[in-house]
């Protein structure tokens, strides 16, 4: 669907997913999911030195209710995991998540039984940020690729109305459609 604006002598033709995007990207309320060391780099990134609000982003969100991007930052147990899922379940949508360090990319040197080897085995991840810990302009640099990445969508996309439903059967597949 087309949308026109006159602008004096001047015209512009753009699309509504154009300017959703547009208006997603830089309104950004990160969720910091802070566990480890990785989260200093956050708030690094939240000072004037590094300033994220040069990218409409420096709101920070303490309930996920009020949050679209979430960031892992840290290391995460297995038993972390639930709690870092039902955080991401309740935040709004449409939603997206930047995973921080080599601890939340893949369990960083953490080889253990108690660590959980990397977020996407939980929640769907749109941006990976390695290093240990990365510095803070990695994580702007993966802001601005999202906030791309967010422009190019459309408003259309299924994985918006379908997502919730797509990860609870994920994880909560119907045994009895299996067994049957
Ligand atoms: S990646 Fe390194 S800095 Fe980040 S949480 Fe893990 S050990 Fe700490």
């Amino acid at each position: 669907m087309g949308i026109e604006h006159h602008l004096g002598n001047s015209f512009m033709a753009t699309s509504i997913s154009q300017v959703v995007g547009w208006a997603r990207k830089y309104s950004l309320w990160p969720l910091p999911f802070a566990t480890a060391c990785c989260s200093i780099e956050f708030m690094s990134v939240m000072t004037s030195d590094f300033d994220i609000a040069r990218f409409g982003a420096e709101r920070p969100s303490f309930s996920p209710r009020q949050a679209d991007l979430m960031l892992v930052l840290g290391t995460i147990t297995y038993k972390m995991a639930p709690v870092m899922w039902k955080a991401y379940q309740t935040m709004a949508e449409p939603k997206w998540v930047i995973c921080v360090g080599a601890c939340a990319c893949t369990g960083g040197m953490f080889d253990t039984y108690a660590v959980l080897q990397g977020i996407d085995r939980v929640i769907p991840v749109d941006m990976y940020v390695p290093g240990c810990p990365p510095r803070p302009e990695m994580i702007l640099d993966a802001l601005v690729k999202l906030q791309e990445k967010i422009s190019k969508e459309s408003i259309n996309d299924p994985k918006y109305k379908d997502r919730v439903e797509y990860l609870n059967k994920a994880l909560n597949p119907d045994r009895s459609a299996i067994e049957s």
